[in-house]
């Protein structure tokens, strides 16, 4: 039998609900009871592997993963033979620099000869050489926020989403180092059979994330303004347009992307659109 493919996720934490999702959605199941190592997907030649984030590159590169769902900032912090493939859309965050809220700030020159504290060493020290900017990194592995309150660093080097934690703890976010959100990420050194395995599961996740970010629209318009309407609507070919039973109206269905969506639901109004309707994209195959 062929040996199945093995796919990394978080076991606990920020991204683990997210992938699991994710890959339902792309129709691996699996059953999730509580402390398990690795499941088998079932009917997908597949088994998920329930890792800690900072561990992943190197399974990557060492092969006992093949593929895995992980942050950026985890991949280029590690450093290791893996590669992102498409970006997922969740755990959107970002690594900043951060210092006591009280201090005044000039720039990235504030950091000379300062101590930093981190979980980050790789990623602040090239940000740091970049800049020219010599400084002492400690690197700790959790709760970095509480670093310069404890008289530990300076300042800190830590990812922040809404800024929420660095507030709570007297800091102010300064300089952003990189943005990074969930990955899809490949090992080095997949066969032919993993390669295929691996290639489905790509383009599940991209129909899943092109649903994600498109809804499907019909409207009724007069059959004067059609013209105008389909000019905004350009849908995936062109839009589909239907006699209604009343006569000079038609129904026009299309697809639209999520980021247009309110521009567009504007423009089609003033064109003199009707009984607009938006739906949700189950799945749409890119
Ligand atoms: P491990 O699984 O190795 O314990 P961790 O403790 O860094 O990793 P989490 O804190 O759950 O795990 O973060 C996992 C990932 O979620 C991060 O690497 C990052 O990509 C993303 N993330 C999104 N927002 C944030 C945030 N505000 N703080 C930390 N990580 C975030
Ligand atoms: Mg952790």
């Amino acid at each position: 039998m062929e040996e199945k493919l093995k796919i990394a996720v978080q076991k606990s934490g920020r991204l683990h609900d997210g992938s699991i999702s994710l890959l339902r959605e792309c129709g691996i199941r699996i059953d999730n009871g509580f402390d398990q190592l690795i499941a088998p997907a079932f009917d997908f030649p597949a088994d998920v592997l329930f890792l800690r984030n900072s561990d992943i590159p190197q399974y990557l590169e060492d092969g006992v993963a093949d593929i895995a769902i992980l942050g950026e900032n985890v991949v280029i912090e590690k450093e290791k033979e893996c590669e992102v493939v498409e970006k997922l859309g969740f755990s959107r965050c970002r690594l900043s620099l951060a210092i006591p809220r009280n201090e005044k700030y000039d720039g990235p020159g504030w950091f000379k000869n300062k101590k930093l504290a981190t979980s980050y060493p790789n990623t602040l020290r090239k940000y740091l050489m970049n800049n020219n900017i010599d400084a002492e990194i400690h690197e700790i592995s959790g709760s970095v926020e509480i670093a310069p309150n404890i008289g530990l660093a300076d300042g800190i080097c830590d990812l922040v989403s809404s800024g929420s934690t660095l507030f709570k703890n007297g800091l102010k976010e300064v300089e952003v180092i990189l943005k990074s959100e969930a990955c899809f990420v490949k090992g080095p050194a997949l066969n032919k059979a993993k390669q295929a395995v691996a290639g489905e599961i790509l383009f599940r996740i991209r129909s899943v994330l092109a649903s994600r970010n498109n809804k499907y629209i019909l409207l009724n318009a007069p059959d004067e303004k059609l013209e105008d309407i389909c000019k905004i609507l350009p849908g995936m070919k062109s839009p589909t347009i239907m006699p209604l039973a009343l006569k000079g109206w038609s129904s026009v269905h299309s697809v639209i992307s999520e980021t247009d969506f309110w521009a567009v639901i504007g423009q089609l109004k003033e064109k003199g659109a009707q009984g607009i309707l938006v739906i949700p994209i189950e799945k749409m195959v890119v």
